[in-house]
């Protein structure tokens, strides 16, 4: 994303907007500017203000003829008044951050928008997650924080090594190098996101090894993990993840219950 500084009249709405706090009046020409490598692209500032087209010069001066007399030209908050964005012809690597930050851009690899996955949600239906094993949900970054792929990337290696099974119907998943090591492609390890999900299923019995691993590895990125872990329930409603999350300290919560209603695809 781009400001158009021919454009812009540095009335300074749009800092507000930017999820990743990219924008900021420079104070070198009272220009709205964005950090291009804190930007994720996420086109929240683009397409979430309301634009006008005043003339940019006329309101310059009008800023500065009220300035003289200590008042303000203030466009209505979520307005630009003159469109100064300017989307950016994106390329690859960079697109990546558009595709895991934009809702409204449904991955290539998946279909799906957002994060790219229904993850479990759909686990009635897809039957990703099956009696006995265990499906995790890892989560990077959030509005404000982003994540990179080379953090990502210090996780998916670790777990690999542990031997998990990536979800192969996952965005993340379908950027390695090798599912088998948990290798992202080396050209998007410097993008930034504002969020991606890393899935993978393994049998119960590795449950705590595999939270002592991601507990472990989450101290050592910069960004904020949020894990989620579901497994099927027996025909009594039971199921025995409760009790080993209990066992390593965890609160156990049902975030959320699939009720069966949904056909089996496999
Ligand atoms: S809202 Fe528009 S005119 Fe105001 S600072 Fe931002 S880009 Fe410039
Ligand atoms: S595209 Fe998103 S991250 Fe980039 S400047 Fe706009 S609001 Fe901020």
């Amino acid at each position: 994303m781009k400001i158009d500084k021919a454009k812009c009249v540095g009335c300074g709405n749009c800092t507000y907007v930017c999820p990743m706090g990219a924008i900021y009046l420079d104070p070198a020409d009272h220009r709205a500017t964005i950090d291009a490598d804190a930007c994720v692209e996420c086109y929240t500032c683009y397409r979430g203000m309301s634009t006008e087209h005043l003339y940019p010069p006329l309101i310059r001066g009008i800023r500065k003829l009220l300035s003289f007399f200590r008042l303000r030209f203030e466009p209505e908050p979520d307005v630009c008044p003159t469109a100064a964005f300017v989307p950016d012809d994106l390329q690859w690597p960079r697109i990546v951050r558009r595709a895991f930050s934009d809702p409204q851009v449904p991955h290539e690899s998946t279909g799906i928008h957002g994060r790219g996955t229904e993850e479990v949600k759909t686990n009635d239906v897809t039957n990703r997650v099956k009696q006995g094993e265990a499906g995790f949900v890892v989560e990077f970054g959030r509005p404000g924080v982003g994540a990179r792929f080379y953090d990502i990337q210090k996780m998916t290696m670790a777990l690999a090594r542990l031997g998990v099974v990536f979800e192969p119907n996952n965005p993340v998943t379908h950027l390695m190098n090798n599912p088998k090591t948990g290798e992202i492609r080396k050209d998007i390890l410097n993008e930034k996101v504002l969020s991606a999900i890393v899935e993978f299923k393994a049998n119960l019995t590795e449950v705590p090894v595999l939270l002592n691993e991601i507990e472990e590895v989450s101290k050592q990125v910069d960004t904020v993990v949020s894990l989620g872990v579901s497994t099927r329930c027996d025909e009594n409603g039971d199921n025995p993840l409760e009790e080993l999350l209990q066992k390593q300290g965890y609160r156990f919560w049902r975030g959320k219950t699939n009720l069966g209603m949904g056909r089996a695809l496999t």
